[in-house]
């Protein structure tokens, strides 16, 4: 299978690119407005056809390419069921397969970083990996305090749904900060700081007392990416 995990600095996001073989259809995850150019020089090196954009879920700090990749491949764009941009060609249900080329992501629902937060795990029958958007991150989880999030629901996606993957299947996360690239199911149990050993009210205490501030690009973000990236009136970029 081809593989390529790439990232965006300005938001310490991961993009999955994701193929069987080079020259075959490919699907992206996460793809990044600002790292549009990356995605289309190691599609046409490689000789792919991307077929399908995937987010994760509506990002707060960086806009998606999701449009602009739509624009330039035809691609179709994937979210889950209750994703409110307007620009989504395929909605994804709990447990649905998208499937390229040989490729199998089973979608996940895993609310509780935002309502509407899908995962998507690789080669169902057997996971090898699963993609968790900001659901759960490596030794952390997503802020649950906007965009209708909830600690209990993450507790829930976390612990019910994506810890009942085998040990070993490979944890791809959107973002990372502190230059991780990839963990494990069985590594986020066992050293996860905010849910090895804890409870649900422990969880959720936790996350209630993050107090985090608000993403810089978040007032720009959210509308844009609700629109895929591309909204009607410019954007004001944020210094
Ligand atoms: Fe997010």
């Amino acid at each position: 299978m081809l593989f390529r995990q790439m990232f965006d600095s300005a938001s310490s996001t991961y993009t999955y690119l994701l193929a069987s073989r080079a020259g075959g259809e490919a699907l992206v995850i996460d793809p990044v407005k600002e790292q549009l150019g990356q995605y289309l020089t190691v599609i046409r090196e490689l000789g792919l056809r991307l077929v399908h954009a995937i987010d994760t879920h509506i990002h707060a700090d960086h806009i998606t390419a999701l449009g602009d990749l739509r624009d330039a491949t035809a691609c179709a764009t994937i979210m889950g069921e209750r994703s409110k941009a307007d620009c989504i060609s395929r909605r994804v249900h709990d447990n649905e397969l998208v499937i390229v080329d040989g490729i199998a992501l089973r979608a996940v629902y895993t609310p509780g970083h935002t309502n509407e937060s899908f995962s998507f795990v690789l080669n169902p029958t057997e996971p090898t990996a699963v993609f968790t958007g900001d659901v759960l991150l490596i030794r952390g989880s997503g802020r649950t305090d906007f965009q209708g999030g909830d600690p209990r629901q993450s507790y829930d996606s976390i612990v019910n749904k994506l810890f009942s993957l085998p040990d070993a299947t490979t944890l791809y996360p959107a973002h990372d900060y502190k230059g991780w690239t990839a963990s494990s199911i069985g590594e986020e149990k066992n050293f996860n700081p905010r849910l090895a050993g804890k409870t649900e009210a422990e969880y959720i205490e936790i996350m209630n007392g993050l107090h985090l501030p608000n993403p810089k690009m978040m007032d720009a973000a959210i509308p844009a990416n609700l629109a895929c990236g591309q909204p009607s009136t410019p954007l004001r970029r944020q210094g």
